[in-house]
């Protein structure tokens, strides 16, 4: 078993000073729990912050260390600047809100974003000193997104997995930060990255998409030349824990208390970190709405709110808890009799048997999030429930309604809609409530903690290592290979090679520092230069038919040899499929707004590169899918291109064109091509052994080199001119 390096913001551990001496506790989570079998067995390490431990000795620092190492653990300290920058500032204030979708919470300046990256810097350093060959590294969470990446930087060949135990919101949510794209190459330094369910992996894949035209397979996304793969894997708890610890007498006999002292009031519980995710309030007007609407409920029912402090030190935690408890305060004044009190509101933890006997003892569990990566909280309840009795109430916006079908789903916005569900569960009978209760529970136990943990591990110490398939060398370590005498030969495509992606072809014309860098090049006696382009013969003739260079249209169907020399078509090439398949590429630009249709000589092109990414992507997808089922049986090739679906005629591709020029050249000639989409293949295939290939951007490609784009072909070339 590879050794497991685990790095996460928090070590799953709590320090406990007293007087001289100190201790260290392992932490009962779940994560902590999940981890510690693999951690132990594979002899691993455990990276993070032990929490605040300013307040300590040098002697009693000595005594934790000795500890934490005997745990395997190796503490990051965190200065206080530290906690309040990088963790409370941009973890706490800025990532957090964001991800939950709640955007009015976000500071207007990101001021923290300096501390959080060099916090970021810190671990990646730390991971990376403890790093032995072999090693699989595990980062989590949002915390650390940019460790990934760094690590990547440090350890090329690693194995990196890394997990997001929040929501990722939708790309229009997470195109509002500034710092996206950073974020994102971050997360992208990993070899599988992890996210809690499937809406969350179609996020981020648009996220992508959207902001680093990066378009994702199913689960896998090229970048820098890697394979980085996502995936669902919906973390769950330690369900036999649970179960058993509620089954324990003195569980039973605090459930039997908590009914006695309820005198036959129903049991509603609730269980947060107070957290303004949480959906507290609207859970309390839920609540409230249920006993205005039916004076017999009143007297009769008992709510436990349980709010666990945290993040007391951000403002919006102090606010929040002061709507919550003004809400407790009014509900009571209005129902609360002499008798009886309608919302027993508890602002502090519980240990675990008082946390298993409240779930033990539930009629029904409200767990009402406004946005919730998982919630661990509902699956605890179910697990604690060997009775298969008790209702859950399970917000939509948890990651955990994905799998928890069978529990009562609402809307926790709609605040008379979660009165219906309260009333439901009240009314429900006890066969409906028992087998729903069972069907939850089978997935809970199924899908526990330690079923999480293998499922990553075993995806990402499955996927083959970067030494069994190393990134492309950096082309620019070709040029040196080429330096010298003898003559060479370029093939240079033009789009997304020679010059970026513009909104119209025709705003990608040449650039001046291109022009003067095209004619340096072709007046070198050395250097014979063609462009190989999918673009029309006027074009090319308009931006280059002055320059001493071959130039070849729509994908070599034509090639002008030289300067001065007429066009001339590969001859026997079939046009009859044009007319038939027009009418279906016209009929997607004007469904699909800002696509439009290009047409050449032999071939056709809907060009999308106006049109929302993801929705542009989508519906290239439709259209290359309908267009190979009607005409499958035509002498035609359907392409797809960036941002464009091209159909051309069977054999026309840019690789024919090799021939034709080294047919003049002496067969010692260096042969050079460079280019970026798939019909550059073609060209890299033709180019005989000895010759060099150069991919610029991040997709598959036969090449034996990569750049990463039009800039960086550039600087090849002006390299070669020995700039
Ligand atoms: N919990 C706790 N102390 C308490 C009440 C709850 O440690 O007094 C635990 C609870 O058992 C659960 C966790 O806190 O494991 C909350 O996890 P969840 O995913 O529901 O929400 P999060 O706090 O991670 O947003």
């Amino acid at each position: 078993m590879a050794r497991l390096l685990l790095v996460s913001n928090r070590l799953p551990v709590t320090v406990k000073a007293e007087k001289d001496t100190v201790s260290v506790v392992r932490s009962a989570g779940g994560l902590a729990t999940g981890l510690s079998r693999p951690h132990e067995r594979s002899g691993g390490m455990w990276i993070g912050w032990p929490g605040d431990v300013s307040r300590l000795t040098d002697a009693q620092r000595a005594q934790v260390e000795k500890q934490l190492a005997d745990l395997r653990c190796v503490p990051l300290y965190l200065s206080a600047s530290e906690v309040s920058r990088f963790y409370e500032g941009y973890s706490n204030r800025v990532l957090w809100p964001l991800c939950h979708y709640m955007l009015d919470r976000v500071p207007r300046q990101d001021r923290d974003w300096d501390a959080y990256r060099k916090a970021n810097e810190r671990f990646a350093d730390l991971a990376a000193k403890h790093y032995q060959p072999g090693d699989t590294i595990w980062v989590h969470d949002y915390q650390l997104m940019l460790v990934p990446g760094m690590l990547r930087q440090r350890l090329p060949h690693a194995r990196i997995g890394y997990f997001h135990h929040i929501p990722f919101p939708s790309s229009e949510i997470f195109s509002t930060l500034p710092r996206r794209g950073e974020l994102l190459k971050g997360l992208l330094g990993a070899d599988l990255i992890g996210f809690h369910a499937v809406s969350y992996v179609r996020h981020f894949s648009g996220t992508l998409l959207r902001h680093l035209g990066l378009d994702t397979d199913i689960d896998r996304v090229l970048f820098q030349g890697r394979e980085v793969r996502v995936g669902a894997f919906p973390m769950g708890i330690d369900a036999t824990a649970f179960e058993t610890l509620a089954r324990e007498p003195a569980v039973l006999d605090e459930v039997k208390t908590l009914q006695e002292r309820a005198r036959g009031e129903r049991l509603l519980v609730g269980i947060d970190r107070l957290d303004y995710t949480k959906g507290i309030p609207r859970r309390l007007l839920a609540v409230q709405r249920v006993l205005e609407r039916q004076p017999s409920l009143r007297g009769r029912l008992r709510f436990i709110q349980v709010a666990v402090p945290s993040r007391t030190q951000v403002q919006a935690y102090a606010e929040y808890r002061e709507t919550v408890d003004e809400l407790v305060g009014r509900i009571n004044g209005l129902y609360g009799t002499v008798h009886s009190t309608p919302v027993h509101y508890l602002y502090r933890s519980l240990n675990e048997k008082q946390l298993v006997s409240l779930y033990r003892g539930a009629d029904v569990m409200l767990v009402t999030p406004v946005r919730d990566g998982m919630n661990l909280v509902a699956k605890e309840f179910c697990a604690a429930r060997p009775d298969d009795d008790g209702v859950l109430i399970l917000s939509e916006f948890a990651g955990a309604a994905a799998e928890m079908r069978d529990a009562l789903l609402v809307n926790p916005y709609d605040v008379e809609g979660m009165a219906d569900a309260i009333e439901q569960a009240l009314e429900m009978p006890g066969p409906e409530r028992q087998e729903r209760m069972r069907c939850l529970r089978a997935g809970v136990k199924a899908r526990d903690v330690h079923w999480w943990v293998a499922r990553f591990l075993d995806r990402l110490q499955g996927l083959p290592s970067v030494a069994e398939k190393p990134p492309l060398p950096d082309g620019m370590l070709a040029v040196d290979k080429l330096k010298g005498p003898g003559r060479k030969v370029l093939f240079l495509d033009y789009d997304g090679t020679l010059v970026g992606f513009a909104p119209t072809p025709e705003l990608a014309a040449p650039d001046e520092e291109l022009m003067t860098l095209l004619r340096e090049l072709s007046a070198r006696p050395d250097l014979s230069v063609h462009i190989v382009s999918g673009r029309p013969r006027e074009t090319l003739d308009a931006w280059f038919g002055e320059l001493p260079v071959g130039l070849h249209a729509e994908h070599g169907l034509w090639s002008r040899m030289r300067r001065g020399q007429a066009w001339q078509a590969l001859p026997g090439v079939s046009f009859e499929w044009k007319p038939k398949v027009k009418p279906v590429l016209d009929a997607f630009a004007a469904r699909v707004t800002g696509s439009f249709v290009e047409e050449k000589t032999a071939s056709l092109a809907w060009h999308y590169r106006k049109v929302d990414a993801e929705f542009g992507a989508l519906q290239a997808r439709e259209l290359r899918l309908l267009l190979y089922e009607q005409f499958s049986e035509e002498p035609m090739h359907i392409l797809p291109g960036d941002r464009v679906v091209e159909v051309r005629p069977k054999g026309v591709n840019k690789g024919r064109v090799v021939p034709e020029v080294l047919k003049d050249e002496a067969p010692d000639v260096r042969v050079v091509a460079m280019g970026d989409d798939v019909t550059d293949e073609d060209l890299f295939a033709a180019v005989p052994p000895g010759g060099i290939t150069v991919h610029a951007g991040n997709k598959h490609t036969r090449a034996a080199y990569r750049v990463e784009g039009p800039p960086e072909v550039r600087r090849f070339l002006k390299a070669l001119l020995g700039k």
